[in-house]
């Protein structure tokens, strides 16, 4: 008997050991799908829309999932600078603010300079990239810019264009740009006496005004920044263009995608979380042996799908009426968003958890070393 438990207790060992290896293998690229306002009830309003039925996203079939809470260093209700700051760097701050402590007030005051997860990424010799279909602030959307600049206000898109390609927190610029919103940006830009074009150019990059000019650039071309007047920007081409050329780093990279899910018509942002879950399973497909892919949201909203109307649209089998049935008050809510992820890594990604939380798992994913201090921080 003695032996027999001795032998099950080896095999037991050598199965479970089998298994943390496979766990443990190491994401060398993260790809962050960022979709805005995506909560629980975004994806399920979405997945109806789009296929009729619910839990029929892509995404909602990733083996890891959790419930991140989403409150602010001081307020139950984020905006998108305080939540992508929280994903960005691990640490709470307030809302307007881009990855600066909570000792920072919007257009008042500085914080601290928070370390974010790009500027490991550049520490540890990857590149890094941006890609937004946001129609005014592009890639200087707060979703995105919290990965690279450090601001008091969100909304100062011109400071944070020209953080882009100079960081504040020193090292290299972001390697690829891409998004709507070159008239606001450029003329923000200007506004502080700067030639966004020429701050490009000086410093290395090619600039583009289409998602089309991307393809006439050269291929070993790794700096390159796209900005156009698309209200609508298709993110598949952007987001083949940026993993193309980022993929010539045999280091790896990061990416932050973002999609404005929450536009205020309910049609347009159930239609952005089908397309982009379809980009997702795409880079999946090709990526996930050694990439993380993760999807989660800045906050959740009022959107929410109610009442006998819901039954009688599914019976007709028109599940594109789904909208009919569709509440939409539109104001940001507290309640926490799901976070799935698949790839290395993605076995960290499960239960109750802090935005933050998703910036650990980010950097637990290459296996980083976290160098900085992160408070606990919240409104606990
Ligand atoms: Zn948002």
């Amino acid at each position: 008997m003695l032996r027999r438990s001795a032998l099950a207790a080896f095999v037991i060992t050598v199965v479970l050991a089998g298994q943390s290896f496979a766990q443990s293998s190491k994401a060398r690229n993260i790809i962050i799908f960022m979709g805005d306002g995506t909560g629980v009830s975004s994806l399920n309003a979405a997945s109806i829309y789009g296929y009729n039925k619910p839990q029929s996203l892509y995404i909602q079939s990733f083996p890891g999932v959790a419930l991140a809470d989403t409150s602010t260093a001081t307020q139950w209700v984020t905006d998108g600078g305080a939540g992508a700051t929280a994903i960005a760097t691990g640490v709470k701050t307030n809302n307007g603010v881009l990855s600066e402590s909570s000792s920072a007030i919007k257009d008042q005051q500085d914080g601290e300079i928070l370390k974010t997860l790009f500027e490991y990424a550049r520490e540890h010799g990857l590149s890094t990239g941006a890609i937004s279909n946001d129609d005014r602030q592009g890639v200087t959307n707060a979703l995105t810019a919290a990965f690279f600049a450090h601001n008091n206000n969100r909304g100062k898109s011109g400071e944070i264009f020209e953080e882009m390609i100079t960081p504040r927190n020193g090292g290299a610029g972001l390697d690829v740009a891409y998004s709507g919103g070159r008239k606001d940006v450029l003329r923000q830009v200007s506004a502080m006496g700067k030639d966004g074009a020429a701050d490009l150019k000086s410093h290395g990059y090619v600039f583009v005004d289409s998602l089309d000019a991307l393809k006439s650039i050269d291929a070993n071309q790794t700096k390159v920044v796209m900005l156009n007047d698309d209200t609508d920007m298709p993110i598949k081409p952007a987001v083949d263009d940026a993993i193309a050329r980022l993929s010539k780093n045999p280091k790896g990279f990061v990416l932050v995608v973002f999609s404005d899910c929450h536009t205020g018509k309910a049609t347009t942002s159930l239609r952005r979380i089908v397309e982009m879950d379809n980009v997702v399973r795409e880079v999946a497909d090709a990526h996930k042996q050694d990439t993380m892919i993760l999807w989660t949201a800045d906050h959740s909203y009022d959107l929410r799908i109610k009442g006998e109307a819901l039954t009688e649209t599914l019976k007709k089998n028109e599940g594109k009426k789904i909208t009919a049935a569709v509440s939409l008050e539109d104001e940001h809510t507290s309640e926490e968003v799901p976070v799935m992820a698949i790839g290395p890594g993605s076995d960290r990604v499960h239960g109750f958890i802090s935005n933050t939380d998703v910036f650990h798992i980010l950097m637990a994913a290459p296996g980083w070393q976290e160098t900085t201090k992160h408070a606990a921080g919240g409104a606990q």
